[in-house]
């Protein structure tokens, strides 16, 4: 919280600690908006323009984690403040001075929490937040950021000229304190009165956003957006929603709307969710659970360096846990939702949970659900299971790797781009493939690199074009972990076509030396050994290529070695880790293989054949994107260059 700085007397070198002091007694302190916050609120108040009423499903929403949080606390510890207040949520209008009241007897917050809940953004990547906002085209894209990254208190702001929000700490000892702003840039704190626990905000309501005064209109946003919460919430002393847990309903009775709102309201996300599950189970053990897979989540949330598990407990309906990571394995993370045991103690904590059976039990079930979810969406809709792929193909892999319970179920969701598709977008299979497979073929083949055009435009490929042979491309770092974890499908045994020992023996007389006579294969041999000396370590071996069509040359990894992409990860793991050698095969039938062997024949100690000869190695690594040495590369292309050109300059003056 070292972001904010102090203004106004007190300016000088005043952290945290010494504020008090600083503020003397009547404790009043003006602080500015941390830099995030202050460009939120003015995207806040000058982007969004319909969907004003989002602002109180945000403030509800805040004031119901606060009672969830005061409810499960006080299971356990009774010496909090109002042990025995309502937990309830009140809304009120006074619309006489235009000013709109939440109240809420919830957790409250202490003079440290105010400032550090509601002047900074507490999480990480409120500037990925200002950066996809100020992109963001429409409204609805932009309320659902709103949502994704959890800034809602500040969307007040869109209705207020000024905000006024008391709150007193649970903690029998705090203060209450008041927290004033008009949302411009700054905000001033404040010794409070209040004899209450909970936190009461005071909405001063803008002229052009008088409807929000209206009890009616604040009822229909309510019972809209916030029908699920498990509180009372009270509009002018009448209760407006319905607190029954969703969940517990069966499900019949639930609208789409309804579940859909209960997904907002659960996640913040206001699309749609790509699909859900609403689960209901009694024997052995009893437990309800609402599942959803949104329709995309940010790839900063999929891919935290500390992933969690989105999933809330609740035991027979009381809120437990957010983010509760036993009841999931982490390659399913991209699921939301709820889950509520009727057969867990009410006082169960985060470490017993661990090696609780009961959890272990429901894991096992909403595995087992989510696959199934998966595997409806896939004989369903396939296009549906593709945005899926799209969105989280990446995290589910990873299930492959670590479970060897699920390998099957998951080896059937698994999907690729292959050789023999060329629309960019298009996907397979493992079991397409097998459908397609031809007959003689005993291996399912694939090249890993790093992305689909670099794969596609790989010289490695061209026999497997020529014979029809369909090649999987793997183009994501955890693919290979994937394939050595499954190993085969349907019998058939996985083969990367960039290994030396690949074997196409079946139809290699077709391929192989046509159109190639005696003289030339003895030239071929005479070049292999000649390259093999001139390439001592640069390569592992040379080799003739039963495998290139179009391409003078290509490597590949020796037989037992890694491929070039498991080095690449290793490398990106290590950066210490020192490439194996790689195989230098050439292709006897292109021309510049076949000139190189003629100079050969007639000149052993070419300077330029010498040069030609570390060439092949360097074009080759030019198409992967890697030079090892650009002065040596670049010297030689001069010098073909050179050679080109004269030729050519040869012919026009000849005709
Ligand atoms: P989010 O709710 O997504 O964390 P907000 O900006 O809405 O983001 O709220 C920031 C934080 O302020 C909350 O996480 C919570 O700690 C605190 N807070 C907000 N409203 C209340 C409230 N009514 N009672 C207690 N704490 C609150």
């Amino acid at each position: 919280m070292s972001e904010e700085q102090q203004v106004g007397d007190d300016k000088e070198g005043q952290v945290d600690d010494d504020k008090e002091q600083a503020t003397g007694d009547g404790q009043v302190e003006e602080r500015v908006f941390q830099t995030e916050v202050q460009q939120l609120l003015h995207l806040l108040i000058h982007s969004l323009y319909t969907q004003k009423e989002i602002f109180l499903r945000e403030l509800v929403s805040n004031a119901s984690d606060a009672l969830d949080k005061i409810h499960h606390r006080s299971l356990t510890d009774k010496n909090v403040l109002d042990l025995d207040a309502e937990l309830e949520i009140e809304v009120e209008v006074a619309s006489s001075n235009k000013v709109l009241t939440i109240r809420d007897r919830g957790i409250g917050m202490t003079r440290d929490e105010v400032n550090q809940n509601i002047g900074t953004i507490a999480r990480s990547g409120s500037a990925e937040f200002a950066k996809q906002m100020a992109d963001a085209d429409d409204e609805e894209k932009k309320v659902q950021l709103i949502g994704q990254f959890g800034v809602g208190f500040y969307s007040v702001f869109m209705v207020a000229d000024r905000v006024v929000l008391t709150t007193r700490s649970a903690d029998p000892d705090a203060e209450a304190v008041m927290w004033e702003s008009t949302g411009d840039g700054a905000y001033t704190l404040a010794k409070a009165d209040k004899a209450e626990r909970g936190t009461e905000i005071k909405i001063y309501i803008r002229s052009d956003c008088e409807e929000f005064l209206d009890a009616q209109t604040l009822e229909g946003v309510i019972r809209k957006h916030s029908d699920f919460v498990s509180y009372p919430i009270k509009v002018a002393g009448k209760q407006v929603n319905d607190t029954a847990a969703l969940w517990t309903r069966p499900r019949n009775e639930i609208t789409d709307e309804q579940y859909n709102e209960f997904y907002t309201h659960l996640t913040g996300d206001t699309d749609e969710p790509l699909a859900r599950e609403h689960v209901a189970v009694d024997v052995p053990i009893q437990f309800y659970s609402v599942l959803f897979i949104p329709k995309h989540s940010p790839a900063q949330w999929l891919f935290n360096p500390e992933p969690k598990i989105s999933l809330n407990l609740h035991v027979k309906r009381v809120f437990i846990q957010d983010d509760c990571k036993e009841l999931l394995p982490l390659w399913l993370r991209f699921v939301r939702g709820v889950v509520d045991c009727d057969d867990l103690p009410l006082n169960v904590s985060r470490e017993n949970l661990q090696q609780n059976p009961v959890i272990a039990k429901i894991r096992q079930t909403l595995v087992r659900r989510v696959l199934g979810m998966l595997q409806s969406m896939v004989k369903k809709d396939e296009e549906k299971y593709l945005t899926f792929w799209r969105a989280y193909g990446q995290v589910l892999k990873e299930g492959v790797s670590m479970e060897v319970e699920h390998k099957d179920q998951l080896a059937g969701l698994l999907r690729y781009h292959t050789s023999l598709e060329d629309d960019a977008d298009s996907y397979i299979s493992l079991q397409t493939y097998i459908d397609r497979i031809q007959d003689e073929q005993e291996k399912i083949y694939y090249l890993a690199g790093e992305n689909k055009e670099a794969i596609a435009q790989s010289p490695l490929l061209e026999t497997f074009r020529k014979r029809g042979l369909e090649v999987l491309y793997l183009d994501e770092p955890v693919d290979e972990w994937v394939i050595q974890g499954l190993q085969k499908f349907a019998e058939k045994e996985f083969q990367a076509v960039d290994a030396a020992d690949l074997d196409l023996a079946a139809d290699e007389d077709e391929v192989k030396l046509e159109g190639v006579d005696d003289e030339q294969k003895a030239e071929t041999i005479e070049l292999i050994a000649f390259l093999k000396k001139k390439l001592e370590g640069r390569v592992s071996d040379v080799a003739e290529s039963k495998r290139l069509t179009d391409s003078p040359c290509v490597l590949v990894a020796p037989q037992g070695g890694m491929s070039q992409n498991m080095e690449r990860l290793m490398h990106m793991a290590d950066r210490e880790f020192k490439s194996g050698q790689r195989l230098l095969e050439i292709n006897p039938k292109h021309e510049i293989i076949r000139n190189m062997g003629a100079v050969l024949k007639r000149d052993r100690d070419s300077d330029q054949l010498n040069n030609w000869a570390h060439f092949l190695v360097d074009f080759v690594l030019l198409g992967e994107g890697k030079v090892e040495d650009p002065q040596r590369v670049g010297k030689t292309l001069q010098s073909i260059m050179g050679v080109a050109t004269a030729s050519a300059a040869e012919e026009t003056k000849e005709s």
